[in-house]
């Protein structure tokens, strides 16, 4: 049955804007004392400055210099990260899925926002819209067409269903010209968008 719309019914009063209803609810706990400012700061502060998608690429550059660590990590990257110290919010349960010359990975969450946090940091606008989040797995190979990479035919495009249980991170192929470098140089060539599938490692830009 069709919800009629009502303006004076008392959802209305809450701002239609995410950021404004999470901001009405931060000062709420705030203001009953349930919440410490200083922890919310420190929370925000972690994941905007220390923790990114450079943690991910770190990982993905070991792996391709390391054949021992990558199947380490393919195989049980929970206590490999463990190990790490990259654990944390929404960094329980990680599974690393290798791109490879017949598969290419691709991971969403098409409940809400599962992203593998203490690797990539906070998930971008896109990971959370509507549009990514249906259309990534009816039409996937189109919606990689839009983030600019072409899969060919003989290539098959798996999806991963990320939730408050598994989240994924792409192993993207390495480039070869990269191959033979440091780890640390290599890190560079590791997009965030390489680890979620929806791009593919690239030439730094201070190197081209
Ligand atoms: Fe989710």
């Amino acid at each position: 049955m069709p919800h009629d719309y009502d303006e004076n019914h008392v959802h209305n009063l809450l701002p239609a804007e995410p950021a404004l209803r999470v901001k009405a609810l931060e000062t709420i706990l705030l203001e009953k004392g349930l919440l410490d400012q200083q922890a919310v700061d420190a929370i925000i502060d972690e994941y905007e400055h220390r923790i990114g998608p450079h943690i991910g690429a770190k990982i993905v550059a070991r792996a391709w210099n390391d054949l021992v660590f990558k199947s380490m990590l393919l195989e049980d990257a929970e206590t490999v990260l463990r190990e790490e110290g990259h654990a944390g919010r929404q960094g329980e349960h990680v599974v690393v899925v290798e791109n490879t010359n017949t598969v290419h990975n691709l991971v969403v969450c098409t409940l809400c926002s599962c992203y593998p946090w203490p690797l990539l940091g906070v998930p971008p606008a896109w990971y959370k819209s509507d549009a990514y989040r249906s259309r990534a797995v009816s039409e996937p190979r189109a919606v990689l067409s839009e983030f600019g990479i072409d899969i060919p035919k003989s290539r098959s495009v798996r999806v991963w269903d990320s939730t408050a249980e598994i989240r994924y991170l792409v192993l993207p192929i390495q480039p070869k010209e990269s191959i033979g470098l440091p780890a640390p140089e290599l890190a560079k060539w590791v997009t965030r968008n390489s680890m979620i599938g929806t791009g593919l490692p690239q030439r730094p830009k201070d190197d081209q």
